[in-house]
């Protein structure tokens, strides 16, 4: 009835001057109540000027060429993450937003330092890692063990689990993670990237080492946090380059191998992150937010520019294409860069708290946090009354080469945690396929993004919304 209601409104304040039009509306409107309102053409019609102008538009790639070489590298709680939201206030008020400000909050910090590890024996070489994040440092001089190996994280916890079983010992998990266009070989391969560790340590491992989680043979470790569960802070933790775990493999089937590994990394105490909002205020609606997201902090080893500068890049220049058109949404479109997402969706969760009370009047929530490749495919979760807000977003982006996906998603890593309390997540679903070969490794370099990919990804946010920021 509401909805019903606004429908009116709107045609009422474009038809004016033709009232016996508006009456005819207003009795169908009432007559078919019971489906599904028709995408308001005037509506459409925005949005395919907005697409089209998103196609030309060279804005993302600049703002991602700006943070990668301006800022480069943005640790979470790091100075140089201070530098990306200063990077992130100065561009968003220069671009127009209106309730440019940071949310700070605090994390704990961590950084690296140095770190190797090399087969000491039978054959003597050097293998390239790179340590997880959170992992506690090794001794200065480094820990040597003889390598027990494992298929996979559950083959390791399907293991005698006496405290004893692998004393002294480095484990070793070589779990392979699939490619996949959806990224659904990552979930499994993070499971073995968080729990190795822990899994070690209760059998009396010194030290846990991983197969990189990622899809490529490049000589690149892929970082990654790790987490210590329950046990507190645990035994220093790696992962290998993909052709170092073989290399490793190969060597083990000869025998015993000894590996010596050395991380030089650092817990540090309270470190400040922080969420950068921006917005463009609702007309009618401004309490009533259509949120879009993507994370300011980047891993160490590389700028960030597939993650998750392009992500930063998609959703801010998406959004200042209804400031260059002079469109002013009925609700508000808010823009949230967040911090510390990779150190375990810090910004997420902050944000989450922050704005508990107002989570479900976020009517639309949607983050890029999975490379620059083409969005194939739209994900969504809506109630049945709302169902065809999805119907009229495919509408739009079908034509972008975009898929339909299911009603069943839950968001991404940062607008997962906005889900419980009320926000409705969408997913602009980007192909993943190659998204793991340069993920949390030293090339993820700005030479990855492909601009005309980019400029897809941007048509699609701002139909996105576009619609929502208006749809009945
Ligand atoms: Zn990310």
């Amino acid at each position: 009835m509401v909805a019903a209601t606004h429908h009116i409104m709107r045609f009422d304040r474009r038809l004016l001057a033709v009232p016996t039009a508006l009456l005819a509306l207003a009795f169908a409107n009432q007559t078919v109540a019971a489906d599904p309102p028709e995408l308001d053409p005037q509506l459409r019609q925005q949005a395919e000027t907005l697409i089209a102008a998103a196609l030309e538009s060279e804005l993302a790639y600049n703002l991602v060429e700006s943070l990668t070489t301006e800022v480069g590298p943005r640790l979470a709680g790091s100075a140089a993450e201070a530098r990306a939201r200063d990077w992130a206030t100065a561009k968003l008020t220069d671009l127009g937003f209106s309730h440019v400000r940071v949310e700070p909050f605090e994390i704990e910090g961590w950084e690296r330092h140095a770190e190797s590890a090399a087969i000491t024996a039978p054959f003597p070489q050097a293998l390239t890692v790179t340590a997880l994040g959170n992992s506690v440092p090794t001794p200065a001089e480094g820990l040597t063990g003889t390598v027990a190996r494992f298929d996979s994280l559950d083959a390791l916890l399907a293991s005698d689990d006496a405290p004893e079983a692998l004393a002294g010992r480095i484990v070793f998990v070589d779990e392979t993670m699939t490619r996949t266009q959806d990224g659904s070989g990552y979930g499994n391969a993070v499971r073995k990237r968080y729990q190795a560790a822990t899994a070690g340590q209760a059998r009396g491992a010194i030290a846990a080492l991983i197969r990189s989680v990622g899809t490529s043979h490049h000589r690149f470790a892929h970082t990654g946090s790790m987490g210590y569960g329950d046990v507190g802070h645990s035994i220093p933790t790696a992962a290998l380059a993909a052709p170092d775990a073989d290399q490793l493999t190969r060597a083990l089937q000869r025998g015993d191998v000894s590996v010596r590994l050395k991380l030089h990394t650092e817990i540090l105490g309270p470190m400040p992150s922080g969420n950068v909002i921006a917005e463009i205020p609702g007309r009618t609606h401004p309490e009533e937010i259509v949120l879009l997201g993507a994370h300011l902090d980047s891993w160490d080893l590389a700028p960030g520019a597939i993650d998750d500068g392009a992500g930063v890049a998609i959703v801010t220049a998406a959004a200042r294409l209804l400031l260059e058109h002079d469109l002013q949404p009925r609700r508000t479109v808010r823009i949230v860069l967040f911090g510390a997402e990779e150190v375990g969706l810090r910004g997420g969760r902050a944000y989450a708290a922050a704005h508990a009370a107002t989570l479900p009047q976020h009517v639309a929530a949607a983050e890029s946090d999975f490379g620059a490749d083409i969005i194939w495919r739209l994900d969504t979760n809506l109630p049945p009354e709302r169902t065809y807000w999805g119907e009229h977003l495919y509408t739009l982006l079908k034509p972008l080469g975009v898929g339909r996906g299911t009603n069943e998603t839950t968001g991404g890593p940062d607008i997962g945690p906005l889900v419980p309390g009320g926000a409705t997540p969408f997913a602009l679903r980007q192909n993943g396929w190659d998204y793991f070969d340069y993920h949390h490794t030293p090339n993820d370099t700005l030479d990855k993004i492909d601009p005309v990919k980019l400029r897809q990804n941007v048509a699609a946010y701002v139909a996105f919304a576009w619609l929502m920021a208006n749809i009945d």
